[in-house]
């Protein structure tokens, strides 16, 4: 078998879509897989809509997500006389033509269409110009595109995940393959691209299958041969409609900005995009080029999981040291909190650990400890309504000063000793002095919760809510 090379070629024009990486994470790992080379390529010919903060996210994600590649990132914008070789070619060959429509003619021609009701296709009248006329018309300086000369008859292919495919030739129009300014449009610099990079295999989004089409023609065309081509499903939201800001975040930025850490996304972006046998969920890097085969890929369309991503993400945050958790949930740590120091900020984190799905839950998790606890209306009243409660609370306060030193262990022999002396089990006042503490009903255990938030800050809230 010939040597694997895939690539990833996405137009620098916005965010890195979870798409996108889907896509560039398959291609890597079927390039790691047959110890081939991944390439990344951008593809920037639409110098109107292409950015260099686009392009930054794409190699920024990228390298963040550890999906690394092995060539490029090439820019299709600095390779305009490889095209340029390649459209002389369908020249001489007689497989394009120039057009001389202007875009006011094409508008007719597409109200027309309107009109009938029929969908669009350029009317080819460029297509049987003589020779002479073109010549003229060139000589002229009358502006031009090129148009590719689409023949009569179909394409077959095997895709290597959704099976046979056919497409039948005439449902297109000569379409353009380079603009009036020179620049070559997608379709085109794709093939010359992939062709002249040497890619074995075409992995990319189902929203390509009809340039797909396109493309084969092309190669056609050239007399070359073209690549394997395989398709993924799309991802789609909760309500099956195509995977959108409206369902959440979208893009690699706001997941990192949310608190997602790259291999939690990755481990997800895994489980999305391929059927697997058992019910194994959490996978290492290894593990995923080991696992991975293309007809694992899934067929149908996945839906995008919000909740079993967070889940992912808790899992391997739940499995990070403490100490790494610092360091990667520093962003995320509130300043005053930091203000407590290294050793406390650790003691906490432990703590709540279990409870962070994704960093930007740490702000809430330890608000408690740098600001006075919010309680619902009238919740005071109504968990202090028990006496005993009460009366737990008043004697727990006059004895607090006693503790010493002031630790978890001895805070619980202190508090087991009152629920003694009172006949009660410490359920009874449990929650209700947890929520005076915290204003939640969830936090780490009650003895450790009151030594870390030190003897002060509980007199004073057992106080000023009795
Ligand atoms: N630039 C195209 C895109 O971002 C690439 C498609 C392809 O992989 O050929 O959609």
């Amino acid at each position: 078998m010939e040597k694997v090379r895939v690539r990833f070629a996405p137009s620098p024009t916005g965010l890195l879509h979870i798409g996108g990486v889907r896509t560039a994470f398959i291609n890597f790992l079927f390039a790691r897989k047959n110890k081939g080379k991944f390439i990344l390529r951008i593809e920037d010919t639409d110098v109107k809509r292409s950015t260099k903060e686009a392009v930054d996210a794409i190699l920024d994600g990228l390298r963040w997500l550890g999906i690394e590649w092995d060539e490029g990132p090439f820019f299709q914008s600095e390779r305009m006389d490889i095209y340029n070789r390649y459209l002389k070619k369908l020249i001489e060959r007689d497989m394009v033509y120039p057009c001389f429509c202007t875009k006011e003619e094409i508008e007719r021609e597409r109200e027309e269409a309107k009109k009938k009701g029929i969908p669009y296709k350029y009317s080819g009248k460029c297509r049987n110009l003589s020779k002479e006329e073109r010549e003229e018309r060139i000589r002229r300086g009358d502006k031009y595109v090129w148009r590719f000369k689409v023949p009569e008859g179909d394409v077959r292919f095997k895709d290597l995940i959704k099976g046979d495919m056919h497409f039948i030739n005439s449902v297109l129009d000569d379409f353009i393959i380079v603009r009036s300014d020179g620049i070559p449009v997608y379709n085109f610099s794709c093939v010359v691209d992939d062709f002249e990079m040497g890619i074995t295999h075409v992995i990319r989004g189902e929203d390509h299958l009809s340039n797909t089409h396109k493309q084969i023609l092309i190669y056609e065309a050239l007399g070359i041969k073209p690549p394997e081509f395989g398709h993924l499903p799309l991802i789609l939201g909760k309500d099956r409609e195509k995977l959108s800001k409206r369902h959440g975040s979208v893009s690699v930025e706001e997941f990192k900005r949310e608190g997602f850490l790259p291999e939690a996304i990755i481990n997800y972006i895994f489980l999305l995009g391929f059927s697997l046998k058992g019910n194994k969920e959490i996978f290492s890097l290894p593990e995923m080029i080991d696992e991975f085969s293309i007809d694992k890929v899934s067929r149908t369309p996945s839906v995008f999981d919000y909740e079993k991503l967070r889940w992912i993400n808790g899992y391997y945050i739940r499995h990070l040291s403490v100490e790494e958790l610092l360091n990667r949930g520093k962003e995320f740590i509130p300043e005053r909190f930091m203000e407590k120091g290294v050793e406390f900020v650790k003691r906490v984190l432990k703590e709540i650990q279990g409870n962070i799905k994704v960093l930007s839950d740490i702000p809430y998790l330890v608000d408690y400890f740098i600001n006075e606890p919010i309680y619902e209306e009238g919740k005071i009243k109504e968990i202090t309504e028990d006496k005993r409660v009460l009366l737990f609370l008043k004697r727990f306060l006059s004895s607090i000063d006693k503790i010493e030193p002031f630790e978890a262990r001895n805070i619980e022999k202190k508090i087991r000793e009152i629920l003694d002396e009172m006949g009660i089990k410490l359920k009874v006042v449990a929650q209700p002095l947890r929520y005076i503490l915290t204003g939640r009903f969830a936090s780490p255990p009650l003895f450790t919760l009151i030594e870390l938030l030190g003897r002060e800050t509980v007199k004073e809230r057992i106080k000023r809510n009795l």
